[in-house]
């Protein structure tokens, strides 16, 4: 068993300096917890990290497909519009041989034949210089999309890379500031008596929680009431005392007691019988540390 002296490396617990002399224990079970809530904060912060830079990136790429999307429609625009204009050069030329070939027809028929593919050939220019038309229209709007995406790309560029490297400093301060919970969590751990804190880390395991406060004869975690005796022994935070239900730490704070006055002796005998005609663990756990 570990030595357990009154110094340490506690800087603060969180129950008030003003309650009794605490079991040392338990007053670093208390830090310890805290210790162990933040580190645990912590990592789940550092783990979310990566997630967060991947969901901006995919927005990301989202713009950049945008952008890539609108440059295809202003190719394709030109690419259907040199069509065009070589179609319109095909039938031009069209025209013009029919225009020679007429001057050495024989019939007004052979005539009448060629003017009506004169005819013909000019109602497609006509078709195709309308198209043109809408296509440099349709140009207009593509380049001004164009614009738009390549602007918005521009500023989310500048974001994810903002964000990229808040998420690099914000990683850096977490895995430092973990390495310093390590270092505590492991000098407050030396320090705890051996069953207490294997008793910690299996309720800490199974719950979230190691610790709770006990008000109005009450566990705060699970709200079973404890005996009278056990919480008169609870109140000198003398003893390492768990709760019969959840299994946690119990302590007393006696600057929330003041709050909430002590319900009358008769009546909690009688709720601490009801509730604890069933615990749990078959008997209270007391673990003396001294
Ligand atoms: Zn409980």
């Amino acid at each position: 068993m570990r030595k357990t002296g009154a110094e340490g490396p506690i800087t603060h617990v969180r129950i008030s300096s003003s309650l009794l002399p605490m079991n040392a224990d338990l007053q670093r079970l208390t830090e310890l917890e805290k210790i162990d809530r933040e580190a645990s904060r912590l990592t789940e912060e550092v783990a979310g990290l990566p997630k967060r830079v991947a969901a901006i990136e995919a927005k990301l790429a989202e713009h950049k497909a945008a952008v890539e999307k609108a440059k295809a429609r202003i190719k394709g625009n030109e690419t259907t519009r040199r069509q065009m204009e070589a179609d319109i050069k095909g039938f031009q030329e069209k025209i013009a041989k029919y225009r020679s070939q007429s001057s050495s027809v024989k019939t007004n028929d052979e005539y009448r034949a060629l003017m009506h593919e004169v005819e013909f050939a000019e109602k497609q220019i006509s078709g195709c210089e309308d198209k043109i038309l809408d296509l440099m229209i349709g140009l207009e709007n593509e380049e001004k999309a164009l614009k738009v995406a390549e602007a918005e790309l521009k500023t989310e560029s500048a974001d994810v890379e903002k964000e990229k490297a808040d998420a690099r400093v914000r990683t850096a301060e977490d895995e430092k500031l973990l390495a310093g919970l390590k270092e505590q969590r492991e000098t407050i751990r030396s320090t705890v008596n051996d069953s207490a804190l294997a008793h910690y880390d299996r309720v800490m395991r199974q719950r979230k929680s190691a610790l709770a406060e006990a008000r109005e004869q009450k566990c705060m975690a699970c709200f079973v009431m404890v005996r009278p005796q056990t919480w008169q022994e609870i109140r000198t935070n003398e003893q390492i005392i768990t709760c019969n239900s959840c299994g946690r730490i119990l302590y007393f704070d006696p600057a929330n007691e003041a709050a909430a006055p002590e319900p009358a002796k008769k009546k909690s005998k009688a709720r601490a019988a009801e509730v604890e005609t069933e615990p749990e663990q078959a008997e209270q756990e007391i673990t003396p540390t001294q």
